[in-house]
Parts: structure tokens; sequence; C-alpha cells
């Protein structure tokens, strides 16, 4: 026998904790939050590395990737919940924020601090979480009397409702329980799937000599992504070396595009300024003067002659791109590759073969079309259906983007579902 509910949520990831808190708040809808995984906002915890970066007080439209065709919706998507009327909703409810160069946290750097002020705003309004329950089929089915209800399908239960807002996520973050469910479900009532990429993850780059002794070594540096060897984007911060290639805020950043540009199959390369912040008139004396003394002292090595610029297992790396390792002794090293070395400082290229998998991925470039929801985050294939978060085709850059996008379309459906219920009024 189904249990049936008037709105259903899918996912309690933060786009279904916001929507289902936004339908009960002052509606008095009864509202059912289905969880797939064993607790509710479980990637919460882990954002912003346990300190959740809810939002950023930089709003610009290329803080969001879209399709082009697709931008103005997404602006008054953003619009429809302004960025200080989703700060003024945690602080309202205690949770006091602060920003660092305007990336926007909890004052208290938990991440676990947003997630409880949304489980007991879910309390509160006596929204049922129910967990273990991954819905595994989404159908309608039309009585006889023409009314058209969805019948949800979990491992343990069957259910009813009125109206359903998917709330599923992508494929980033398998290990807090996205597994890209969502897009089937969304699929299987006509909803078109644009192929789901990882975004904001971790390159693989090709090894090459000194790739693993450079491995976990940090530095300030630019990063050039070139695609086909045309620049494509660019990005300066701190990126770390692994021992699979290249992680860090600037490399996530462009990660998107090209994850997009490998499944193309065109070339990817990374080129690094490893001195990023060294005007080209500083550098210029500091190669001058370095090799000028070059050859003086017979016992130096490169190592010696490259003391102060970067890292030893950096040197170990940028050198053993070209088969040279730091203990080589300057005087016997071609005088023609000591000015090339110093130019690898500042465009050393690194191949990329491929991205990180999905649970390095800290979002999803691709899913459901934008054009196939409304500003109010409805299904325009599918009344009754609303769809949030992730699932849909619009990605955030690092800062907080993507919780602001969850959040914010969370609240939109939630508010719309709530007030597009038929039969009767809601007792609030
Ligand atoms: C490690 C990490 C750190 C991050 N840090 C930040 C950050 O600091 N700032 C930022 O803006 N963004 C960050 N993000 C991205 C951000 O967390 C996500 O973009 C956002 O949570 C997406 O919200 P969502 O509601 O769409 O999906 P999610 O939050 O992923 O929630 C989806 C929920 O649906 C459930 N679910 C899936 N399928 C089913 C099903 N069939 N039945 C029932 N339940 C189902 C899942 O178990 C999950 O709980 C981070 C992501 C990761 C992985």
């Amino acid at each position: 026998m189904a249990e049936s509910a008037e709105l259903v949520v899918v996912g309690a990831g933060a786009s279904g904790c916001m929507a289902a808190i936004a339908a009960a708040e002052g509606t008095g809808r009864r509202v059912l939050l289905l969880e797939g995984g064993p607790r509710p906002a479980a990637k919460i915890y882990a954002t912003g590395n346990g300190r959740c970066n809810l939002t950023n007080l930089v709003q610009t439209a290329a803080c969001y990737h879209c399709r082009p065709e697709e931008r103005s919706l997404a602006d008054s998507v953003l619009n429809g919940w302004p960025n200080d009327a989703m700060m003024d909703f945690f602080s309202e409810r205690g949770v006091l924020l602060h920003d660092r160069d305007g990336y926007v946290y909890p004052r208290t750097d938990q991440a676990s601090t947003v997630a409880a002020c949304l489980l007991r705003e879910l309390d509160r309004l006596q929204v049922e979480v129910r967990t273990g329950e991954k819905v595994r089929s989404l159908c309608l089915r039309t009585e006889r009397s023409g009314i058209r209800t969805f019948l949800l399908q979990t491992g343990r239960n069957t259910y009813e409702a009125q109206s359903v807002i998917l709330a599923c996520g992508g494929l980033a973050g398998p290990q807090y329980g996205c597994d890209g469910s969502g897009y089937r479900l969304a699929a299987s009532l006509g909803h078109t799937v644009r192929e789901p990429l990882p975004a904001l993850v971790p390159l693989r780059c090709r090894p090459s000599e000194g790739t693993s002794q450079a491995a976990g070594i940090r530095c300030i540096a630019e990063v050039r992504l070139l695609i086909d060897g045309r620049e494509a984007g660019r990005e300066t911060g701190e990126i770390l070396f692994t021992d699979y290639g290249l992680s860090g805020i600037p490399v996530l950043q462009i990660s998107g595009m090209a994850a997009g540009a490998l499944r193309e199959q065109r070339q990817v390369e990374l080129c690094l300024d490893l001195l990023s912040g060294i005007s080209e008139q500083n550098w210029e004396q500091e190669c001058a003067r370095r090799l000028e003394t070059a050859e003086q002292n017979g016992r130096s090595t490169l190592g010696d002659w490259l003391l102060g610029l970067c890292p030893d297992r950096l040197q170990a790396l940028v050198l053993g791109s070209r088969g040279l390792v730091r203990e080589k002794k300057v005087y016997k090293t071609g005088s023609y590759l000591l000015p090339e070395i110093l130019r690898d400082l500042r465009s050393f290229r690194m191949e990329v073969t491929g991205t990180q998998g999905p649970d390095r991925a800290q979002t999803t470039a691709g899913g459901i079309p934008l054009a196939e929801v409304s500003e109010e985050m409805s299904s325009r294939l599918v009344p009754g259906l609303w769809l949030t978060g992730e699932m849909l085709d619009v990605d955030g850059i690092c800062g907080g983007y993507n919780l602001r996008w969850a959040f914010t379309t969370g609240r939109t459906a939630g508010r719309a579902a709530a007030s597009a219920l038929t039969g009767q009024e809601g007792n609030a």
C-alpha cells in the first residue's frame, strides 16, 4: 500500500533540505523528505574543508557556468532570492556569518553549524525526514478522476505524491550518496540529460622525471590552460603537486573546461608560471645575474644555481623534464640550456591526461538543461515536478557559488511547489 504525501522531496542535500524548509514554512503542507543515505545533509559537513563556504560576496555572471542561451534564466533564478536574502536566512536563524576575501563562512568556521541549522529547521517545521530511502523509480499514474499522482519506489516503500521535487545532486561525491540516480529519475519522465562530467576536480597529468618527488609541494603559480596550444583560461593561486598531477583552487577552476576538451579528444596542457608575481624587469635582472655567475664556481651544481627560486623538489621536477638532475655541475651543463631552464620556471608545461574521478570532484558540469525548467524551477515537461541544485546544467566556480545555487534553487522550488499544490489550502 502506497503511503501518500502532498509533496515529496527526493534528496536531503543542500537544495533538498532548503526546498523542504521553504515548502513547509508558513504553508502547513505535509512534506516528506526522502534521503538515500544514512543521514541527511551529509555532504554539507564536508564542504569548504569542513568550514562550509556557503556563498560569496562577489556575484557576477562569470561565477556560474551555463550555456549562453540559458544565461538569462540562470540570472533570473539567482536574482529571485538575492545573495543578501540568502545570508539573512542563516543569520536570522542564529548562524552568524563572516567572510575572507568575499568567501562567506559561518562565523564558527564549522560546516556542522550550517547542517545543524537546516536540520533544526526541518524538525521545527515537522518535515518528516526518512533516511535509507533511495528512490529507485519515479512514474506518473493517472487516476480514474483524471488526477495525476507520482509514484515513488524505494527499496522498502512505495510513496504517492501530488508534487515531487528532485534534489538528488549530480555525480560529484558518490561517497555522500550522489551517484547520478537523479538524472535517471528525471530522464524516465522525459527530461534530457547533457553528459555529466566531474568539475572542480584535480587534473591528472603525464608523469615525468621528478613527478613523484614533487608530490606534496604547494606553491603560488599562475596556471594557463592550453587547448590545442591556445590559451583557454588563466588562474592564479596556490597549486598542489600530487603523485597523479595537480590540484589546488586555480586547477579546480579550469578543470571543467579541461574535462570538456578532453572529452572532445583535444590536446590539453597546463602552462605554469612557478614564479608568478615577479615583475618582468626584476626577472630579467635576476636571470642576467644568475647567468653571469653560473660557471664561476666549478663545484656549483644546478641545485645551487637555482637556490632561492623554488623548493628543491620543484627544481627536480623542472630539471627532470629536460633529463637533468639537481646534482649536475653547472659547468658540465650546456650553456645554451641555462636560459631555457630559467624560462621553464615561468612556463612549465604539463600534459593533462584526464581528471580525477567523481569522488574527488566538488560539482558536476552537464545535467538537465536549465531550459527544461521555469524560473520557479518547475519542469516544463512534467507538471508537478520540480528540479533543483546540481542536477541542473549550471555549475559554479570555487568560492561558495555551488551552495548558493543549491540553496537558491531549493528555496525557489520549495516555495513555488507548496503554493502550486492543488486541493485544500494549507492550514497555516
Ligand atoms: C568535498 C566537497 C566540498 C565542497 N565544498 C563546497 C563549498 O565550500 N562551497 C560550495 O559552494 N560548494 C561546495 N561543494 C559543492 C556543493 O556541496 C554542491 O554543489 C551542493 O551540495 C549541491 O547541492 P544539491 O542539493 O544539488 O546536491 P547534494 O548536496 O549533493 O545532495 C543530494 C542528496 O540527494 C541524495 N540522493 C541522491 N540520489 C537519491 C535518490 N535516488 N533517492 C534519495 N536520495 C538521493 C544524496 O544522498 C544527497 O544527500 C563541495 C562539494 C564537495 C563534494
